[in-house]
Formats: C-alpha cells, sequence, structure tokens
C-alpha cells in the first residue's frame, strides 16, 4: 500500500467527522470512544468502509389471561440473510462459482428454499439480501454448523444469521378469535394482537457496524448501540377454563346441529362488562393463521379456476378469522323481549298482574303477525307472555310504550352506538330510525325483528337489565405492564349510564327467572337458579338473495345467580341444518353446560331441591366379588335395577363399575361367569328417555354417559357419541346428549 498523500488524507479526515457525526446522533458518546480506539484501523480502511446501519427487533409484549396463563409470547428466532457483494469481490471466477453453488446448495437444503432462486440471489448487487425468516433454533445452529463446515470457503463473510423474535400462541388456537395473529413483520393483524398492536410493539433497537471491502460487517467492535426494549404486555379479563370450556361445548353443539355458519358463545360479567371467555368456532390456529381447516382447504381445491380459488382462499380465511361475536350483527329475536319488558315496566305501562291475550295471529296496519304457538295462547299474565315468547302479547307492549319511548330506549340500552368493546371490527347495529318507525316497524321490532345488533350489544343490554339497570362497557384488557411485569395502568369498570331503575331491574331478574321453567327448560343448571331467554331468528335478507327459506339462527342468554346476578353466558348457533333450528333447543344446553362448570369454578355451590335430588344420578354400588343374592340387596337398595348374566354364584365383573354414576331406576348388569359376549351393539338411543336409554345400554351390555340437564322433565336422547348398530368391546362408554324437543320460541 503506498503512502496516502495530503490530499488523501483530508478526504480521510472528512468521511471520518461525517462518520462520528451520524454515529453521535444515534449512540450518543459511545460510539465515538470505540472509533478513537480503533482510530488507525478505520483510518486505513475508511475509504472503503461502508456504514452498516440496522434495526434489532424488539420482543412483542406478551398476553396473559386474568390468571396469569400465558396465551400469546414471543421466542427468539433468526433471519437468514447473504451477502452478495462480498460474493462478487472473489476474483477468482471458479472460486466465486463455488462459493455461489455451495451456498444455494446449502442453504435450500436446510431451509426449504428454492435453490435457483438463492443462486440468483449471490450475484445481486446489495449487501443484505434476506433468505429466510423467522427460523428457529434448531435450523439457526444447522447454519452454523454448515458455515463451519465449509470454513475452506470463508463462507462466514457471506452469510449471516440476524436475532429477531417470534410470535408464539403456547394453546394453539384457544381464544384464536379474540387473540388474533402477528404478520411477517411481527405486526398485530386481528384481535387483541391488531387493538393493542402500539402497546405491545417494543421500541426496536440498532445496531450501526461498519462494512468492510468484503461487505462484511465488523461487529464485535462495536454491536447493539441501542438496546431493544420489550413492548407493554397485557393481562386479560379472560378465563382460560372458562374460554377452553365455552369452546368445547360450543364446539360440540355445531357439530351435533350441523351448523353452516359458525356459532358464539360469549361469558360476561354483567356488573364489569369484564369478558371472561369469547368463543367463536370454527375459528383458526394462530400460529398458523394463513392455514384453512381441512374442510375448507378442500374446498378450495376442488375450484378448478385458478381467479376463484383464490377469491375462494381469500373468503375463508376472512370467515375464519372474523369474530362473530363482535363483527357480525343478527336479528336477536325473542331475546330481545327482555329488553321491551324492562321499558315497559320502568314506564310503568305494564305490571305483572296485567293479562295479554293471543289466538295465534294478531294483525297491524294490515300486516298479519303469526305466533309460534299457531292455536294461540290465550290469556296470559306478564309471567306467561315472557315464559310463552308470545308475539302478539310483545306487539301489544310495544304499542304501549309507542314510537318515541321505544326509540329512546332502544338508544340508551346502547343498541344505536357501538359498545367500544376493545377489539378491531365492531360491527354497527342497523335500525329503524324514529322519523321512519310506523306501527309496522315497531311492531316487528317489539319482539326483536327488523333490525340487527351484535351479541356484545345484546349481552351488554341483557345485563343493565338484571344489574340493576346500569349499561356498562364490555371489554378484554384488565391491566397493562411494564417489561419487569409491574402493573403500569388497570383498567376499571365503564358505566355508560343507568338505564331502569333497580326496582324494574329486580323485576326483571324474577321474570327472567321464571322463564327457565318454561321456554328455556334446556338451559337450566341443576342446584342453581338462573334466568334466561331464548331466541329464533330467521335470516331475513339471505332468505331473500338466496330463496332458501329455513335459515335461522338459534341464541340463547342465561344470567346466574339470578338474585345477584354475576355472569351472563351468551349462545348462538347460526343456520342448524340438523333436526332442530330453536335457540331453546339447540343452543340452550350449551348455556346450561357451561354455566353447570363455571358457576363452581366462580365459587358458587349448589344447592338442590328435594325434586332435584331425587332425577339426581345415583353412585352404582361396588358388587364385585359378593354372591347374587348379596348384590341384588346392593343394588336395590339404591332403587336401582339389576341383570343377571351367567349361571356363577358370585359377582366377577359389574356394569357399570361400582362408584360411576347412572340414572335414578338405571340398571346394573351383573356378570356371574366369563360365558357372557365380549362384544356389543350400541342400540339406538334417539327420542328414548334417561331410564328407557339407560335400560336399552344395559340390554345392550354398553356403559352410557349421560349429558344434558337430567333434573329436568321431557327429556328424550338427540344425539349418541357412538352410532346405533356399531361393534363395540362390552362396556364402552357411549355418551347420550339429552334436551328437551318442546322448548319452541318466537
Ligand atoms: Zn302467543
Amino acid at each position: 500500500m503506498h503512502k496516502p498523500g495530503k490530499m488523501m488524507l483530508t478526504r480521510i479526515f472528512v468521511i471520518m467527522v461525517i462518520m462520528i457525526l451520524c454515529l453521535s446522533l444515534v449512540s450518543g458518546g459511545s460510539l465515538v470512544n470505540i472509533m478513537i480506539l480503533n482510530g488507525e484501523k478505520y483510518q486505513s480502511k475508511a475509504s472503503e468502509q461502508q456504514l452498516y446501519d440496522s434495526l434489532v427487533s424488539a420482543p412483542r409484549g406478551d398476553i396473559y389471561d386474568r390468571n396469569m396463563q400465558v396465551l400469546a409470547t414471543s421466542s427468539t428466532a433468526w433471519t437468514v440473510y447473504i451477502t452478495p457483494n462480498g460474493i462478487k469481490k472473489i476474483k477468482d471466477d471458479t472460486e466465486r462459482e463455488k462459493v455461489r453453488t455451495v451456498i444455494a446448495k446449502g442453504l435450500s437444503e436446510i431451509l426449504e428454499v428454492d435453490y435457483d432462486t438463492v443462486y440468483a440471489n449471490t450475484d445481486k448487487n446489495s449487501y443484505y439480501v434476506i433468505v429466510k425468516k423467522k427460523i428457529d433454533k434448531q435450523t439457526a445452529d444447522k447454519i452454523r454448523e454448515f458455515i463451519s463446515a465449509n470454513k475452506d470457503l470463508e463462507i462466514t463473510k457471506y452469510i449471516g444469521l440476524d436475532e429477531t423474535t417470534k410470535r408464539y400462541y403456547p394453546n394453539d388456537s384457544l381464544a384464536s378469535v379474540v387473540l388474533g395473529f402477528v404478520g411477517a413483520d411481527e405486526q398485530g393483524l386481528a384481535g387483541i394482537e391488531s387493538y393493542y398492536d402500539n402497546e405491545l410493539t417494543g421500541v426496536a433497537g440498532r445496531v450501526v457496524a461498519a462494512k468492510n471491502a468484503a461487505g462484511t460487517d465488523m461487529r464485535f467492535t462495536y454491536e447493539k448501540v441501542e438496546e431493544a426494549t420489550k413492548g407493554t404486555s397485557l393481562v386479560l379479563t379472560l378465563d382460560s377454563y372458562i374460554q377452553y370450556t365455552a369452546e368445547k361445548y360450543l364446539e360440540t353443539a355445531i357439530e351435533q346441529n350441523q351448523i353452516a355458519e359458525r356459532g358464539a358463545a360469549v361469558v360476561m360479567n354483567v356488573n364489569t362488562g369484564a369478558i371472561l371467555a369469547m368463543a367463536v368456532k370454527g375459528d383458526f390456529n394462530p400460529n398458523d393463521a394463513f392455514t384453512l381447516s381441512t374442510a375448507d382447504q378442500q374446498k378450495v381445491d376442488a375450484e378448478t379456476d385458478e381467479e376463484k380459488k383464490k377469491e375462494l382462499k381469500s373468503e375463508l380465511l376472512n370467515r375464519q378469522w372474523r369474530n362473530k361475536a363482535v363483527s357480525d350483527s343478527y336479528e336477536p329475536g325473542s331475546v330481545f323481549k327482555v329488553v321491551t319488558a324492562s321499558i315497559a315496566i320502568e314506564e310503568n305501562l305494564i305490571n305483572e298482574k296485567n293479562s295479554f291475550f293471543c289466538n295465534g295471529r294478531t294483525t297491524v296496519a294490515g300486516q298479519g303477525y303469526g305466533c309460534w304457538k299457531h292455536g294461540g295462547h290465550g290469556t296470559q299474565d306478564l309471567r306467561m307472555a315472557i315464559s310463552n315468547s308470545c308475539n302478539p302479547a310483545f306487539i301489544t307492549i310495544g304499542q304501549l310504550v309507542g314510537v318515541s319511548t321505544f326509540s329512546k330506549y332502544f338508544k340508551a340500552f346502547g343498541f344505536s352506538e357501538k359498545t367500544g368493546i376493545d377489539l378491531p371490527g365492531e360491527s354497527r347495529s342497523t335500525y329503524h330510525l324514529q322519523e321512519n318507525m310506523g306501527p309496522v316497524e315497531l311492531a316487528s321490532s317489539s319482539f326483536g325483528q327488523t333490525f340487527n345488533v351484535t351479541p356484545v350489544q345484546l349481552l351488554a343490554a341483557v345485563s343493565a337489565a338484571v344489574n340493576g339497570g346500569y349499561l356498562v362497557k364490555p371489554h378484554l384488557l384488565e391491566k397493562k405492564l411494564d417489561q419487569n411485569n409491574k402493573v403500569i395502568e388497570t383498567v376499571s369498570t365503564s358505566y355508560k349510564r343507568q338505564v331502569i331503575s333497580e326496582t324494574t331491574s329486580a323485576k326483571m331478574r324474577s321474570l327472567m327467572n321464571f322463564v327457565s321453567e318454561n321456554g328455556a327448560k334446556n338451559s337450566l343448571v341443576s342446584g342453581y337458579d338462573i334466568g334466561a331467554k331464548t331466541g329464533t331468528s330467521q335470516k331475513v335478507s339471505k332468505i331473500q338473495a338466496t330463496g332458501d327459506k329455513y335459515l335461522y339462527i338459534g341464541s340463547c342468554v342465561t344470567i346466574a345467580p339470578i338474585d345477584k346476578p354475576e355472569i351472563a353466558v351468551f349462545v348462538m348457533l347460526d343456520e342448524p341444518k340438523g333436526s332442530n333450528y330453536y335457540g331453546g333447543v339447540i343452543s340452550a344446553p350449551v348455556n346450561s353446560k357451561i354455566m353447570a362448570d363455571v358457576l363452581p369454578y366462580l365459587g358458587y355451590e349448589p344447592s338442590y331441591s328435594d325434586e332435584e335430588i331425587q332425577k339426581l344420578s345415583i353412585e352404582v354400588p361396588d358388587t364385585v366379588g359378593a354372591t347374587v343374592e348379596e348384590a341384588r340387596g346392593k343394588v336395590t337398595a339404591k332403587k336401582l335395577e339389576y341383570k343377571v348374566v351367567g349361571t356363577g354364584e358370585k359377582v366377577i365383573r359389574q356394569l357399570p363399575e361400582g362408584g360411576s354414576h347412572v340414572v335414578n331406576g338405571g340398571t346394573v348388569i351383573l356378570y356371574t361367569d366369563d360365558t357372557a359376549d365380549k362384544t356389543a351393539t350400541v342400540p339406538n338411543f334417539i327420542g328414548l328417555t334417561a331410564t328407557e336409554a339407560n335400560k336399552a345400554a344395559a340390554d345392550a351390555g354398553v356403559n352410557i354417559e349421560f349429558s344434558g340437564n337430567l333434573t329436568t322433565s321431557g327429556l328424550k336422547a338427540y344425539n349418541q357419541s357412538k352410532s346405533a348398530g356399531s361393534q363395540v368391546e362390552a362396556g364402552t362408554v357411549v355418551t347420550v346428549y339429552f334436551r328437551d324437543e318442546t322448548s319452541v320460541d318466537g
């Protein structure tokens, strides 16, 4: 190297000053020190050096449920890049070509990327070409091994690994529609991830380094100028257990009732608006948000037109990401009668003593309306009118209220504004404006039709009807945490207004409690006093658009404990294609199962009435080893039936086993020798009562597990976990689902 002349030194000095100034801007003083310490080295190479300035991604904040269970977190990942300008500097053609092919082969194999693309990229005019983002530690280690295995080619100069982060959802699809997911650059694209993207996103750090002639950076001289700062973590009001419970029962109901357009189940604290669970099925796995369910993918694969294929895929992806409880509105149907009744009671227009007449039909301004009970309900008081979910009675109540009062309360209950829930894409409601509302619109609105609201709007309004009259804002965020998990903000209940008085609200609790004894029978929970209202609505606009007359949404809202409400459960099933479509039949059992799991979990002890105890399941006594006579005595003492199989003197085996539970009056099979058949044929349980089903199971040699509230009368089996006629091992447990098929409503 020749000695630089004076001009050259001046130029180097100017470059140095510019570099120091630039670096000082981002780093304060630290870099300047490094520059001075290494001054000589830099001076000698400055003309060939270039600044390398790159952002270091900060981990997103974590998302927790209210018990600090992790719902979303970030793990370390790596970005693999190559430095083509470095490769280009290799003078020897053969060696350069060798480096290019070795890199393309190695990276394409380890990273499962296209060889030709990597090969072409090794010749690009750039210092930084990304080969693959977000690889895991195992893959990163393979890259490191590959680099050291090719030391002779010095490929370490041309391949780099940048540390970054990758979002991870440890519970897979649990609460996916609420959590949302992130994109390639870790930006929130849906749900909480999108709504709180600013908070969750950390402050990126920065690495400034010099690139030498080969284009490889000299980071070890001065790395990480600014540390990355992790984003704010969020504690949600969701409870993983309640969320899991809601999703489990919702999913089963979707399958059993052949639901075509998904379903939603929401559990909310009626006093605070805190959402404990928000389940939507079919949903997705946020770890893999762009993958469709197998069924949806098959639909896409079946499409032959490439353009239509793309459209369908994007439509189905959007559908699986969509939060049905917030982003879709629907006609609430009879559930809305809770609101109409609240208005009329608050305005002193009706009371428990009023009677309403229904002969099955009524006419308003020339428009005819039928009651679901074609023969009519006759004369009924208010309790019975709500319990019967009688449309003509509610048309009368609506007329007493009148357009202007109805419109005033419709607004007050929050139906004309978004709830403001902390999720993106909340849908607006559509309804008749006061000036456009005539007697016909008032009539249909009174029983919950011809307007659309969202499930969260409805849940907030029903909560106001029972919580003392307060409209609260539904919300998902409970706390914000800093990098050390210290609380930096706590969300308090947001009361919007008092809509009805405490007195009216107390009356509504009592009326809703009565309802559960009738139309919403399937929502009952043994040992608990609940309030309920079911609804079934026709999807009018889709019916008009498609000509398909049988499009319904069945929904149900339950409140518990009804004397001092804490939680509301809302369930909706969209487009049932099974044997029944009424909310009281298809949705109410889901409410019941969720409540039955959640109430004890929240610390509410069940208290059974004598009648309930009578109907509760009975623990089977253990008779194995006893003589047949002793066994008979033990079984009949529990008021259970028995059946002896074989000719032995002692019981060697019994079904169901001792300690398991069967319905009152159930049968225990006592085996006295080994001659009994080891296989069994599953009987057809559909249409049987619980006692009949238990007998059929005993006769066939299978065990049954009952699903449904057996303390309710009139239950019939509507589904079974193993199909009738299938051959199973004797003693196999078959789950049989029971409900009251007669719980109809408008
Ligand atoms: Zn009626």
